[in-house]
């Protein structure tokens, strides 16, 4: 099997992972919440069986929302609803008795855990703030016996069975989510554990994506890495560079990849069809911020004997973290060897746009999400123009990213965007795979020059 197909289906496979867990959850939540329905009306606990289907209703949508694949919006309407629901409940039905204490609010501790999970599969202030209310809201709840003055606690005979199954589910629920928080985190480190020695092995390998010009030629191309795995297949860098950054192997796994990118460029260099091409590779900001990187990089360059200019080197506004006039200092040291630079992502940092002035950035990579959401509103489209006209005022080359179909182009191209790269024009391949879409590209422009294009190739 081809290894981008086997890089797709395992991404595939975390996904049905996720949904299915979801999905469970949701079932689960419904089903409890329904069984507590059905006892509080069969003792005509009228409000306690009204008050129940609300975590009933939740689940259900919640499920269904899973199957149809819209992950996040189950998580921040499951989320936002228990915490209502769990607060209500205590403050109006499970209040403190002598007899059977209050457990409700032991689900504040779940939900602050689960919250502290998202955050840590995607950054978001909204998973933070759940955490916190979550666990302000436990101490609260533990601490004293708040309740409204109206309130209608659950009667003895009901609540000394649900105190044993509720402290119970939480505490199963609670296990459950300290468990995947350690999958999440052991994962991680037994990846970094192994990485040295797959970088020895020559298991991580450079794949190459297009990039083309406005006459849809490939003037280039980002070298976009990959691990292949002897257990797991090919290894998505979405899981493993942010495991190598953590273990700090950063350096170690960037110095291989200037040294393979460096290795491509000097095999085209003698290759008519690949000598114009020039080659971008991702850098990290802890691999930029290091001594000694600028340094490190001039002698790749020359070891290699290779032209500086074709090499590009793509940076976050991450990078800024080690300070702007430290960061303009380094660009400048490489730029005056001819060495390039493209600012990744641009649009999804938080930095200042002042900066970009500041630095000698060459191109904007205009991020996949802003080119999605162009064809989607007349607010994206109207961003997306404006991203263009800023970068092209600026007199940077405007490249856009993960562009996928012919409409998406058509806008991009028509807006001003000098370069584009996406699956429209080609996924990341193997270099054999890349050279060959180069020239056979090449050949349908000048088909004379066919055997001769192919054998100075290979
Ligand atoms: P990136 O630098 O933003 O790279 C673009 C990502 O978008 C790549 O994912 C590419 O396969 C994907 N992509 C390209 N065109 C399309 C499209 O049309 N549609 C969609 N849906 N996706 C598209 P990939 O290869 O999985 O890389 C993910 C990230 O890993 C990269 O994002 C980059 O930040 C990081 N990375 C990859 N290689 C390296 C490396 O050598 N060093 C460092 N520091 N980071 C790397
Ligand atoms: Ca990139
Ligand atoms: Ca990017």
């Amino acid at each position: 099997m081809k290894p981008s197909k086997q890089l797709e289906m395992s991404a595939d496979k975390r996904l049905r992972r996720v949904t299915f867990a979801y999905q469970t959850a949701s079932l689960v939540v419904a089903l409890f919440s329904l069984f507590w329905a059905v006892v509080f009306a069969a003792n005509r606990q009228w409000g306690l069986a009204i008050a129940e289907l609300f975590p009933t209703i939740t689940g259900v949508v919640g499920f269904v929302l899973a199957r149809a694949g819209r992950l996040d919006a189950v998580l921040v309407i499951a989320e936002l609803a228990f915490f209502i629901f769990i607060t209500g409940f205590c403050l109006w039905f499970d209040t403190n008795m002598a007899d059977a204490p209050r457990v409700t609010h032991l689900f504040f501790l779940t939900l602050a855990v689960m919250g502290y999970l998202n955050h840590m599969r995607r950054r978001s202030v909204f998973q933070m703030a759940i955490t916190g209310a979550s666990l302000i809201a436990f101490v609260v709840f533990a601490s004293c016996n708040l309740q409204l003055p109206g309130a209608q606690p659950i009667p003895v005979s009901i609540r000394q069975i649900g105190v044993w199954l509720n402290a119970s589910l939480s505490t199963a629920l609670l296990w459950g989510m300290i468990c995947a928080l350690q999958r999440e985190f052991v994962n991680p480190s037994a990846v970094a554990r192994e990485l040295p020695a797959a970088i020895r092995n020559g298991q991580l390998q450079l794949f190459y994506q297009p990039q083309t010009d406005l006459n849809g030629v490939i003037v280039g191309a980002e070298a976009l890495l990959r691990w292949n795995h002897p257990k797991r297949g090919w290894v998505s860098p979405d899981i493993f560079i942010p495991a190598a950054e953590t273990a700090g192997l950063m350096p170690t796994v960037g110095g291989w990849v200037l040294k393979a990118a460096c290795e491509t460029l000097a095999a085209w260099k003698a290759q008519p069809a690949l000598c114009d091409l020039t080659l971008a590779i991702n850098v990290s900001p802890s691999q930029f911020n290091r001594d000694g990187f600028a340094e490190l990089v001039q002698e790749t360059v020359s070891l290699y004997g290779i032209d500086p200019t074709k090499l590009k080197l793509e940076l976050t506004e991450n990078v800024l973290i080690g300070g702007i006039e430290a960061v303009a200092e380094r660009m400048n040291i490489l730029r005056t060897i001819g060495i390039s630079f493209a600012l990744d992502d641009f649009g999804t940092g938080y930095s200042s746009l002042s900066y970009l002035r500041r630095l000698p950035v060459y191109q904007l990579k205009i991020d996949r999400s802003f080119v999605q959401g162009a064809v989607e509103s007349p607010q994206g489209a109207a961003l997306v123009r404006n991203i263009i006209r800023m970068g092209r005022d600026l007199d940077f080359i405007v490249l856009a990213e993960g562009v996928e179909t012919a409409a998406q182009h058509l806008f991009l191209r028509d807006g001003g965007c000098h370069q584009f790269q996406g699956y429209y024009f080609g996924r990341p391949v193997p270099i054999g795979t890349f050279q060959l879409q180069v020239v056979s590209a090449e050949l349908v422009t000048t088909p004379h020059t066919l055997q001769a294009r192919i054998t100075a190739a290979f």
